[in-house]
């Protein structure tokens, strides 16, 4: 049966990585015979120039109509002047919460090979291979109300609103459970239950289906420890579930545990299977037309699109496989370089 794989590259060095990932998409398509197809569409800042819009409706549909989409990554400079509603950026927050994309996956591995890039001590990381689950289209980032307002005394007030109800609590719990029981079957659940009610409300939804899943072993932290564990002691954790904000900040702390952003892939998915796949990492304007982004992240990206939304894991393997093997042949573009190891471009 085919499938149709949307293609979204976005902004700087967006393009250039998903090149490199559409290449390897198509070797898998040959080599396993997948029926794979691909459908190029804008996103970002590339639809605002052609569109006036960051992700147009028609846009939108089509990825909806699509089997997995491939984003790259949006914003630059180029539109930081733009106002608020129009930014690069309403294109990633219209596609998550027009899809459903409430689940956001981004494991944390560390490559034995890149165990030297780092930031802490080999026996501190080595190993490592954690999973963040951030709920993606609630919570403080679109809880209403929200804005800044003039008081009664003149001085201005801002303010957002931290909102989760039972069933987004519920299912992105789901999501964490069932990923727990397919690997070390350890869950951390992450709030702030001392001072805030949202997730003291959080944290009775996860006890309350624990014992749904008897093979997890479900515990619990506040957000404040969480981070300081994770730079402590990371290997402690299997998966991680935990609101859109607290998930935000998290993962991005993870995420330099292994070295570099450039090797981080991510899903966002939503209650069919459907999913979004895209590097953690932004455009990055400061390297971007150079050809040396580390394209990895996004590779990753599209493995991890052929396992979770596309039930081809065989050739999932495949990709993760050549990626290691990459690393074991000491090929590193630069922002994962080190002494020794042949530098190479995005494309070689
Ligand atoms: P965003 O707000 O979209 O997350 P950002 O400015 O926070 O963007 P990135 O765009 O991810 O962050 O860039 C952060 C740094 O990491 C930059 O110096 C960038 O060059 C570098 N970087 C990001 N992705 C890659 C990559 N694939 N290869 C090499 N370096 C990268
Ligand atoms: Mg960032």
């Amino acid at each position: 049966m085919s499938k149709k794989i949307m293609i979204l590259p976005g902004d700087g060095i967006g393009p250039e990585i998903v090149e490199q990932a559409v290449a390897v998409l198509e070797t898998v398509d040959k080599k396993f015979d997948l029926g794979l197809s691909f459908e190029q569409g804008l996103i970002g800042g590339a639809a605002i120039d052609a569109h006036g819009e960051p992700l147009t409706d028609a846009q939108l549909e089509a990825a909806g109509k699509c089997d997995a989409v491939l984003l790259g990554a949006v914003g630059g400079p180029k539109w930081d002047q733009l106002e608020r509603h129009i930014r690069p950026e309403k294109g990633l927050l219209k596609i998550r919460s027009g899809l459903g994309l409430y689940a956001n996956l981004r494991p944390a591995i560390l490559y034995p090979q890149l165990a030297e890039a780092s930031s802490l001590k080999p026996e501190v990381v080595s190993g490592l291979d954690i999973l963040i689950v951030r709920e993606l289209t609630g919570g403080i980032y679109f809880g209403e109300p929200r804005g800044i307002r003039t008081l009664e005394n003149g001085e201005k007030q801002g303010f957002n609103t931290y909102v989760y109800s039972e069933s987004e609590i519920e299912r992105i719990a789901r999501t964490a459970f069932e990923a727990a029981r397919k690997r070390k079957g350890k869950l951390c659940s992450v709030d702030k239950a001392n001072v805030l009610e949202v997730t003291v409300l959080w944290r009775e939804v996860l006890d309350r289906l624990a014992p749904e899943y008897p093979d997890v072993e479900l515990s619990h932290m506040y957000v404040d420890n969480a981070a300081m564990q994770l730079v402590r002691a990371p290997k402690q954790f299997d998966v991680v579930v935990t609101g859109n904000m607290f998930g935000d900040i998290l993962s991005d702390a993870a995420a330099m545990l292994t070295g570099s952003i450039g090797m981080l892939p991510s899903a966002s998915l939503n209650e069919t299977g459907f999913g979004l796949y895209e590097p953690c990492h932004g455009s990055a304007p400061d390297i971007a037309g150079q050809g040396i982004a580390n394209p990895l992240a996004t590779i990753l990206s599209a493995a991890m699109m052929l396992r979770y939304s596309l039930n081809l894991g065989e050739a999932a393997d495949a990709i993760e496989a050549a990626v290691s093997k990459v690393l074991d042949q000491g090929l590193r573009t630069a922002d994962i370089y080190t002494e020794g190891c042949k530098k190479v471009s995005t494309a070689e």
